[in-house]
């Protein structure tokens, strides 16, 4: 993997103004605010502060897009632009992995080989599937033939997060625009860059002005509110917190919005003993601490089978241990830093509670002491804390699990299943009934067996419970995104 040098990474960054109608724009009064890079704490651009006269603006220009020519947008055509958006970004993929690393502090090589991969195979999927979509139809007996036909919803608003900014944002435009919709986007204020990149490259792959625009901002009152109770939005497609999802919620009642939620997690890992200890380390490390534990699909609470529990926390130990944290532009690191001030002190301040209620840290535990500037966390392993603690009911969202073991399977799945989250799950086990019988009975919406992250696009993808509202992916983007209507004609 080619690397870049510390001179190059600060010249990349780039000052994010907002995308109206297929123009940069400023904000009114050129109001600001600085972004920074969480790895260093240094400011390396300024940002437009979108509010309600932005949104505003980026809504009329959406909602004029949707009857212009994009309108006569044929499906092959719309699948040829989806095509050219993947391809640019993987042109580019370098710079777009330097801009997510400086602005998240992920390790620069996830940001290539996943962030931005995934991104552009977001858009190679949307565009390839849209072309094999069908409707439904029924002969009804010779009586009536019935069958339905799909349109766009109109105008969706997005909202998004920091953890995987291009890759979730291009998650939902990617079939917002094959389902033939326009949106506004609000990327997350601590994440605006690579969002505003990938307006020139939907410029330059031939979408129409006003299809997609983005409003810079903060979230309650500011863009994030203004886009979620705009009369002329139609539906909000919300990625984040589950208290922010309420907000958004009681924004859009008025209007009636349709809303899409991908929410909060607390990802349960259940470890049977007759698992693949080797496989379940590797694997484990990967679900606790990938993108600083930052993925709301992470494992934070894991449940290991008392006669294996022992042998379960001193290799993963041992394996944590080894992890390299710092700069994230280093080829060998492993953890970066966390995604800001505010968030690191929530993660410590976890820790901490942790500490003062007993229990055990086995490894990590608080800032590693080699770093003066940078919101730098060791990953950490937490055992011996109560099933009510707040560590193992709250969603931490950083690199800390708890460890605790169980002695039986309804016990475990009881456990797994205490939380209001529901979002994923993973269960490790060589018994093929059991893995059956537990994945059934566990309350989440992924559930993977002897295996994490492994996604096929079409498969529905969300939560349960208050993980979410609806599924993302394949089929599921589309009956989001598309309004349906059915059509009876008498034979
Ligand atoms: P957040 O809810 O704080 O912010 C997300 C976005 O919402 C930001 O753009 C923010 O500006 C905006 N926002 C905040 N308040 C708002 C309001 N009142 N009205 C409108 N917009 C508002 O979430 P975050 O801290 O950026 O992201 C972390 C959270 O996202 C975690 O809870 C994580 O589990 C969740 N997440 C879920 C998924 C999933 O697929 N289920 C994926 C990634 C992250």
């Amino acid at each position: 993997m080619k690397m870049i040098s510390k001179e190059n990474r600060r010249s990349k960054a780039i000052n994010c103004k907002h995308y109206i109608d297929g123009e940069f724009i400023e904000s009114d009064q050129l109001k600001t605010f600085n972004n920074v890079n969480p790895a260093t704490e240094e400011i390396i651009g300024l940002v437009a502060e979108g509010g309600k006269a932005e949104v505003d603006r980026a809504v009329s220009a959406a909602r004029n897009a949707l009857n212009g020519p994009w309108k006569t947008f044929t499906d092959n055509k719309r699948s040829t632009i989806l095509r050219k958006i993947g391809d640019l970004i993987l042109e580019i993929k370098e710079e777009l992995a330097v801009l997510e690393t400086l602005d998240t502090g992920k390790p620069y090589s996830l940001a290539l080989e996943m962030d931005i991969k995934r991104s552009a195979h977001n858009f190679h999927f949307f565009a390839d599937y849209l072309t094999t979509l069908g409707n439904e139809s029924y002969n009804q007996d010779n009586i009536a033939l019935h069958y339905s036909i799909r349109r766009p919803v109109g105008v969706v608003g997005m909202i998004n997060p920091w953890n995987l900014p291009l890759l979730l944002l291009t998650w939902k435009l990617a079939p917002c625009l094959a389902a033939g919709n326009t949106t506004v986007m609000k990327p997350a204020e601590l994440t605006p860059m690579t969002a505003t990149k990938l307006m020139e490259i939907c410029k330059e792959a031939g979408l129409p002005d006003g299809v997609v625009n983005l409003v810079h901002g903060f979230g309650a009152d500011s863009a994030g509110a203004a886009l979620s109770e705009h009369p002329d939005v139609d539906a909000i497609t919300f990625t984040g917190e589950t208290k922010t999802g309420t907000e958004i919620m009681k924004a859009a009642a008025p209007t009636l919005k349709k809303v899409s939620f991908e929410l909060g997690g607390k990802n349960p890992n259940i470890i049977f003993a007759d698992a693949n200890l080797e496989e379940v380390i590797e694997t484990t490390l990967k679900s606790s601490f990938m993108n600083q534990g930052e993925v709301c699909l992470c494992g934070s609470r894991i449940y290991v089978e008392n006669e294996l529990y022992e042998e379960f926390i001193e290799k993963l130990t041992n394996r944590t241990k080894a992890l390299k944290i710092g700069d994230p532009f280093n080829e060998e690191t492993n953890i970066g830093a966390v995604i800001g001030k505010d968030h690191y002190e929530k993660v410590i301040r976890y820790i901490e509670l942790a500490k003062s209620e007993g229990a055990t840290i086995l490894t990590g535990g608080g800032r590693p002491e080699q770093f003066e500037k940078g919101y730098f966390i060791e990953p950490t392993i937490i055992t011996g804390v109560n099933r009510y603690s707040r560590c193992v009911r709250e969603e931490i969202f950083g690199p800390v699990v708890t460890v605790m073991p169980f002695y039986t399977e309804e016990e475990v799945i009881e456990q797994a299943n205490d939380t209001h989250y529901g979002l994923g799950a993973t269960i490790w086990t060589n018994e093929l009934r059991r893995a059956h019988r537990v994945a059934s009975l566990i309350e989440a919406g992924i559930i993977w067996v002897n295996t994490w992250y492994l996604r096929d696009l079409r498969t529905p993808f969300g939560g349960m419970k208050h993980s979410g509202i609806g599924r993302e992916g394949g089929a599921h983007s589309f009956e989001f995104y598309s309004e349906v209507s059915n059509i009876t004609i008498k034979l």
